[in-house]
């Protein structure tokens, strides 16, 4: 089963920072980290925070192995941008790519998946979005973040591999998720 993004408090802020900082310009970055199973102490914590609708398998013991998407970091560079479009460059997007293979803060991460804002005019995957969804992060565990400054409004979403359109997933944030996956070797 696949639960949702998990994503660490302290990249919120330079999230709504990159995206207030834009409007009314749209922006855009990457979600850093990696697809973990949850163990039986993340079980019991994702349980206890996620809403009911989510936890009405009725015990956190089934929530044991649950795939999530755990960010870790988030990364992102100049844009190309107008007030409905956003894109990296080239360049751009390759210098972030060697940022993220050889910076130390980044070790052991990868893209799995992207954030971009909607300013003033709220958190929806379009047409484009979804595309950019299907070609770039078309894997179970890839997320897309959308964040309106104006309205301060959050929205989250995957593709879905039934239907191939992108549907909303719940988003978990916490000030650290240590102990709740077995770490990979
Ligand atoms: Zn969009």
């Amino acid at each position: 089963m696949y639960l949702g993004g998990f994503i660490l408090s302290r990249l919120v802020a330079p999230i709504e920072k990159s995206c207030s900082d834009a409007s009314p310009l749209e922006t855009m970055g990457f979600l850093l980290g990696r697809p973990v199973h949850l163990n039986d102490v993340g079980a019991r914590r994702a349980f206890a925070k996620l809403p009911s609708e989510l936890v009405d398998i009725g015990s956190p013991e089934k929530l044991v192995g649950s795939q999530v998407t755990y960010i870790e970091n988030v990364i992102t560079g100049p844009t190309d941008s107008t007030r409905s479009h956003v894109r990296f460059n080239s360049d751009v997007l390759a210098r972030i790519s060697y940022r993220i293979r050889t910076d130390p803060d980044y070790r052991g991460m990868f893209m799995i998946g992207w954030y971009h804002s909607h300013p003033g005019y709220g958190c929806f995957m379009s047409q484009t979005d979804e595309n950019t969804q299907r070609n770039y992060f078309s894997k179970d565990y890839h997320l897309a973040c959308v964040h309106d400054p104006v309205r301060r409004e959050w929205g989250w979403f995957k593709l879905s591999q039934s239907t191939g359109r992108c549907v909303p997933v719940i988003p978990l944030c916490a000030d650290t998720f240590e102990m709740w996956f077995d770490e990979q070797t």
